[in-house]
C-alpha cells in the first residue's frame, strides 16, 4: 500500500487495498491532465456560467451587521447556485472528468440526498447512467430526495448492510468501483476519501475563493478579514479558503457542528474534540469511543453529520493556517431565523453554523473590519427540521413550566 501520496502533512494518503488503489491512480493522473487541459476548463467554465449561474454574488448583509454593530457580514451566495447549494460546482467537475475519460456510468453516495441529487442533476445534463448509493435508514428520512434523484433519471439503491447509513453506502460504492472501473466514474461528495479525492474536490470548489478574492476587492478594495464557512466533511470550506491559505491578512475560520454540545459527546466536530485515525481510507480527526472505533456523530445539519474531517483541514488547524470553533444546533437555528427574518434569506441549517459564529464575532470588531460568511446552501429543505425543533422546544418549556 502506497500511502504517501496526496499527504497534507501527516494527513490524508490512501489507506486502501491493492485493487481500488490502482483504479484511484488512474483516475488521479486523468484528473492532472484534465486541469491543465485549456478545452476541459473552457467547457467547465461555460457549464458554471451558464448552468450554475456564476459567479454567485457577494452580498452585504447590511441589516444584521446594523443591528448588530462592527464589523461588516457580506455572504457569499453559493445558496443562489442552481440546485441550491455548493455541491454542484464538484460534480459537475467530477462529471465532465468522467466523460473525458470516455466513462458514461457514473455512481456517488449519499447521505441526507444532497450530493446525490446534485450528482443526479449532472448525470442527467451529459447523459449518463446513474446510481446513487443512499442507507436505508437515510432514504427513509428523505423520501422527497429520493423522488427527486428518481426524477432526474437515477437509480437509488438502498443499502441495507452496515448500519444501513453514509458509511456503509460508501463500501458499497467503491465495492462497485472496483467492479466496474472500466465503465464506471465515483463521484465522491466532499473533500474527503483517499487520494486524488480531497485534491480534486479542492480544485473544482476553488472558484469560490477565486470570486471572494475579485469581489472583496471590487467591492472592498481589500481581501477580506474574516473568512468563515462551515465545516462537515469540508469541500465548501476548503473551497471558499483555497486561495487565502497562508494569507495573513485573511483569517481562515472553520466552523465545526457542536450539536447538543462538546462536552456531551453529542455533536460532529472531530477537530474540536477527536483523534487521529483512518476514516473511509484517509488520515484525519475522527471521533472515536472507549474502544477506539468511529463513533456516530450528531449534528441538526445532517450536511454536517460526519464524524470525520477532510484531510486537508486537520493539516490547517495544527499548521495553524486556519482556526476551527464549533456552534451549537440551537445558536445555529438562531442564526437560521435571523437571517430569514432580517435579510429575507433562508440559509440551509449548515451554512446557519458559519453565519451564528459571524454573529459573534461581528459586534467585537471595528466597523472597518470585512467579514465574509460562505453561505453554502438555501435552506428550504430545512423546513421539516425546523419545525420539528419548535415543537421538541415549546415540549421542552412546557415540562419546565410544569416541574
Ligand atoms: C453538504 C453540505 C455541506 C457540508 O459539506 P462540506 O463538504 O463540508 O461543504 C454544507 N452546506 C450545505 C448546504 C451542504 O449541502
Amino acid at each position: 500500500m502506497d500511502n504517501q501520496k496526496g499527504l497534507f502533512g501527516e494527513f490524508g494518503g490512501s489507506y486502501v487495498p491493492p485493487a481500488l488503489a490502482e483504479v484511484l491512480d488512474h483516475i488521479a493522473e486523468e484528473f492532472e491532465k484534465a486541469k491543465n487541459d485549456e478545452e476541459f476548463n473552457k467547457e467547465l467554465n461555460y457549464y458554471l456560467k451558464y448552468y450554475v449561474g456564476r459567479p454567485s454574488p457577494l452580498f452585504l448583509a447590511a441589516n444584521i451587521t446594523k443591528t448588530l454593530g462592527g464589523g461588516k457580514i457580506y455572504l457569499k451566495r453559493e445558496d443562489l447556485n442552481h440546485t441550491g447549494a455548493h455541491k454542484i460546482n464538484n460534480t459537475l467537475g467530477q462529471a465532465l472528468l468522467a466523460k473525458r475519460m470516455g466513462l458514461k456510468r457514473v455512481i456517488a453516495e449519499t447521505g441526507a440526498g444532497q450530493h446525490g441529487v446534485a450528482t443526479a442533476t449532472a448525470a442527467a445534463l451529459f447523459g449518463m447512467e446513474c446510481i446513487i448509493y443512499m442507507g436505508e435508514k437515510d432514504a427513509k428520512k428523505q423520501p422527497l430526495n429520493v423522488y427527486r434523484m428518481e426524477l432526474l433519471g437515477a437509480k437509488v439503491i438502498q443499502v441495507d448492510s452496515g448500519d444501513r447509513d453514509l458509511k456503509a453506502a460508501v463500501d458499497v460504492a467503491l465495492g462497485d468501483l472496483i467492479q466496474n472501473y472500466k465503465n464506471t466514474f465515483y463521484i465522491l461528495g466532499s473533500a474527503v476519501g483517499p487520494y486524488p479525492y480531497p485534491s480534486m474536490v479542492k480544485h473544482f470548489q476553488r472558484v469560490i475563493s477565486k470570486e471572494i478574492v475579485e469581489q472583496s476587492m471590487e467591492i472592498e478594495g481589500k481581501t477580506p478579514d474574516y473568512l468563515i464557512a462551515c465545516v462537515g466533511g469540508g469541500s465548501n470550506a476548503i473551497g471558499a479558503f483555497a486561495d487565502f491559505i497562508g494569507n495573513k491578512d485573511t483569517k481562515l475560520i472553520g466552523v465545526e457542528p457542536g450539536g447538543i454540545s462538546i462536552d456531551s459527546g453529542l455533536h460532529a466536530a472531530p477537530l474540536a474534540h477527536g483523534e487521529v485515525s483512518i476514516i473511509h481510507g484517509f488520515k484525519s480527526y475522527v471521533m472515536l469511543d472507549e474502544k477506539g472505533e468511529i463513533k456516530s456523530s450528531h449534528s441538526i445539519a445532517s450536511g454536517l453529520n460526519y464524524p470525520g474531517v477532510g484531510p486537508e483541514h486537520s493539516y490547517l488547524r495544527d499548521a495553524k493556517l486556519a482556526e476551527y470553533v464549533s456552534i451549537t444546533d440551537f445558536e445555529a437555528l438562531d442564526a437560521f431565523r435571523e437571517l430569514s427574518q432580517h435579510e429575507g434569506i433562508i440559509p440551509a441549517i449548515e451554512s446557519a453554523h458559519a453565519l451564528a459564529y459571524a454573529m459573534k464575532l461581528a459586534p467585537t470588531l471595528s466597523k472597518d473590519a470585512m467579514i465574509v460568511v460562505n453561505l453554502s446552501g438555501r435552506g428550504d429543505k430545512d423546513m421539516d427540521t425546523l419545525i420539528t425543533s419548535e415543537q421538541e422546544s415549546f415540549k421542552l418549556q412546557a415540562s419546565i413550566n410544569k416541574g
